[in-house]
């Protein structure tokens, strides 16, 4: 376990014993969240988010408004990056911690930390990001990008799943612990450790760093020509930033067409796409990320995911981009949000599933 912690520490730069293994990233944001808000107390504590976090950050900091700690939500722009003017607006109401995820998981938008981390210090307000979408493809280092607090996890990374960790800088960042007990991970997360899991996660770290700088070139190879095929398609657009996005995320738009419909006809020709994000797609509201991003309701349940992995080649794409136009034009042609003019005459067969 201490060499997985070991490990794991090096990769973002880190000393081992400023790393808490916890049993999820959830865990990890709600420790960064409520560990803040309790060690600072509620008078005192004040904590920005921006509009387009996980869940396990917007529902802990929505609790914790619950509970009487001030939360602001930072905006941001169409292609998903925080709008800078408006963090540095609310920093000036002495927030005590500013939290704003590395790579979306829906969209993909990577946030230029340094220049976030540099702009909270100079207010004084602590930096937390959760990085589960980011570390292991993209290259991070806590002390360079002047992090105080980060969260990762093991199955983002083809890592076991039911293990994640804190980051936390020592030198500044305090939190009481969520869980009392036994002194486990420096008292911070009591309870004894998923020790498979945790060694586990190292195997993975290991075997990223061998992998990922390569690999974040194929992967945008491929994601890029994933969105030019896909982009060739009428009246489809990308959701996220064209170049600022995690290698391995495409989200798309497609006016007149339900994203769930898609996703299940792109199932049963053997694609697995998702959209809204993974965690919530059972939930019936449109993606509170693509909401912010400025996409109408209509517009955002047209939203569709693809995430792509170390197991993903050209092929993959091309047979995407050959069964994907005819799924498209066949939802449209029997879609009633299609605009009257483009309604074909004849009544469009409708196939069961
Ligand atoms: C998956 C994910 C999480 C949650 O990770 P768990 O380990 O399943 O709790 C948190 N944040 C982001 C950005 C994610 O993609």
């Amino acid at each position: 376990m201490e060499q997985a912690r070991e490990t794991i520490a090096r990769l973002m730069g880190a000393k081992a014993t400023e790393l808490v293994f916890t049993g999820s990233a959830t865990e990890a944001n709600n420790l960064a969240l409520k560990g803040h808000a309790f060690r600072e107390g509620k008078s005192k504590c004040h904590i920005a988010i921006s509009e387009i976090e996980h869940s396990s950050i917007l529902n802990t900091a929505r609790w914790l408004e619950t509970q009487g700690v001030r939360v602001t939500f930072l905006p941001v722009d169409k292609y998903g990056l925080l709008k800078i003017a408006q963090l540095e607006e609310a920093l000036k109401k002495q927030v005590t911690l500013v939290s704003v995820v590395h790579g979306n998981n829906e969209i993909g938008s990577v946030q230029p930390i340094e220049i976030i981390t540099k702009i909270c210090h100079k207010h004084g307000a602590l930096f937390h990001t959760d990085a589960v979408q980011s570390f292991g493809k993209l290259p991070i280092d806590v002390n360079q990008m002047n992090i105080d607090l980060m969260t990762i996890n093991a199955h983002k990374m083809y890592g076991p799943k039911g293990v994640g960790a804190l980051y936390l800088n020592r030198d500044n960042a305090e939190l009481d612990p969520l869980i009392h007990g036994g002194g486990h991970e420096f008292g911070l997360r009591a309870g004894t450790e998923n020790v498979p899991g945790i060694v586990g996660f190292g195997k993975a770290v290991e075997l990223r760093r061998n992998e990922m700088q390569d690999e974040e070139h194929v992967l945008t190879k491929l994601r890029d020509a994933l969105i030019k095929g896909v982009l060739e398609l009428k009246d489809t657009y990308l959701n996220g930033h064209p170049s600022k996005r995690l290698p391995n995320n495409a989200n798309f738009r497609f006016s007149y067409i339900e994203g769930e419909a898609l996703v299940l006809d792109l199932d049963g020709a053997g694609i697995a796409t998702s959209s809204g994000s993974a965690c919530s797609s059972m939930a019936k509201e449109a993606s509170h990320v693509l909401l912010a991003i400025g996409l109408k309701q209509e517009e955002a349940r047209g939203s569709l995911r693809f995430s792509l992995g170390k197991y993903n080649n050209e092929e993959d794409i091309d047979y995407i981009l050959q069964v994907l136009p005819e799924i498209v034009k066949r939802l449209r042609s029997m879609s009633p949000l299609q605009p009257k003019a483009e309604t074909p005459q004849t009544s469009a067969k409708v196939e069961g599933r």
